[in-house]
């Protein structure tokens, strides 16, 4: 498929979720009930918005992103009475989740109503719907009509951004406008659960965590397509399937006791150097100082897991503009966001992780 060529002018505007440009806001929500496109920031990720009820909107949402038209968008809402307009059959459970998570980085997925078009849903007859807490995407999503349907505002493939720099080198010229925030505080994208089984189940891992989600609802399932990374069973959220996050170096995770994990990613540098590969490690500050690579870069302190849910696509970013080639991680946890931070990382590694053996 060749690519369409893009030749918009993108505005910019720039302001805080405390002192709202409430100007730029309405200019912004015009373009968007025009059919137009506006990324925004929002407390997990940038958004790349359309309004969710127009089947063209959701078109060029895929076109600008360069996104398989089959993998579905979220329709992000600004007010919970909202809800019923786009979701039918919404069980009690997703009232109590609300009540606890929203407006919050959690997406639930409900029956659809007839006023969704299948362009927003990628041909399925269900709906994700969220409701995020950051002030500068609910007056959008307000001045917007509503129902603005938005996925992560990167071209396919590329780590989501969570500075709207990224933003900028990914869709200028491709969207109307472009709203700045400032850097993102959870930098990774929402929990999305499955409310239309018999059984809630966790689709994608993020930073409500399954724990979290058990405390409101005691039974929560996740997809076990997510936790096999070697699994053939095709993930229920159709955009998992996808290679994501990817970094153009070759990512390798190394995962193992502390000291062992360094002594190994050191080996591993010092071969590729002599290979004349350009090398990049993902580390925490306990063990900087123990590496000689190239580019270096700490996710904060090791028990600060939310330090590293924040920083993690960006330093993904960032070995891109340093053209590093190939690059080794630590790994994280698994528990609590943990988890989701190993979700992202094997994903932007392709699954290939080196397990250190005691
Ligand atoms: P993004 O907005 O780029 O973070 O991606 C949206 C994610 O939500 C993708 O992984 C989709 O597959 C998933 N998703 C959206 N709508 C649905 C739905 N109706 N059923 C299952 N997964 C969905
Ligand atoms: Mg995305």
């Amino acid at each position: 498929m060749s690519e369409p060529e893009f030749s918009l002018t993108t505005r910019y505007a720039v302001m805080t979720e405390e002192a709202i440009d409430r100007k730029a806001i309405e200019e912004a929500g015009e373009i968007l009930k025009r059919g137009g496109l506006v990324a925004f920031p929002t407390e997990t990720v940038y958004g790349l918005g359309g309004d969710g009820l127009n089947p063209s909107s959701s078109k060029k949402i895929y076109a600008a992103k360069g996104r398989p038209s089959d993998n579905p968008l979220i329709i992000h809402i600004w007010r919970l009475d909202d809800l019923p307009v786009i979701a039918a059959d919404i069980p009690e459970s997703a009232w109590k989740l609300a009540e606890t998570f929203w407006p919050g980085p959690l997406t639930m997925i409900f029956n659809k109503t007839e006023i969704v078009p299948h362009e927003t849903t990628g041909g399925l007859d269900t709906v994700a719907v969220r409701f995020p807490s950051n002030k500068i995407a609910q007056e959008l999503i307000r001045a917007g009509g509503g129902f603005i349907a938005a996925p992560s505002a990167n071209r396919s493939g590329r780590p989501s951004p969570t500075l709207a720099k990224y933003c900028r080198e990914d869709l200028d010229g491709r969207v109307d406008m472009i709203i700045d925030g400032g850097q993102v505080g959870i930098g990774l994208e929402s929990t999305i659960i499955d409310l239309t089984g018999d059984h809630p189940e966790i689709l994608r891992p993020g930073y409500i965590t399954e724990e979290m989600l058990r405390q409101v609802l005691g039974d929560v399932r996740t997809d076990t397509a997510l936790i096999d990374a070697n699994s053939d069973v095709r993930p229920k959220a159709p955009g998992m399937k996808y290679r994501h996050y990817a970094p153009k170096g070759e990512l390798t995770v190394v995962e193992g006791d502390a000291e062992a994990v360094v002594r190994r990613i050191d080996e591993l540098v010092r071969e590729q150097r002599a290979a004349g590969k350009r090398t990049g490690v993902i580390c925490t500050d306990e063990t900087l100082a123990g590496y000689d690579a190239d580019v270096i870069r700490s996710t904060g302190k090791r028990t600060d897991e939310a330090s590293a849910a924040r920083e993690l696509f960006r330093i993904l970013r960032e070995f891109d503009d340093e053209e590093v080639d190939v690059i080794y991680s630590e790994s994280f946890s698994g528990k609590g966001i943990g988890q989701a931070i190993m979700n992202r990382l094997m994903k932007a590694a392709g699954q290939k992780i080196i397990r250190i053996e005691k």
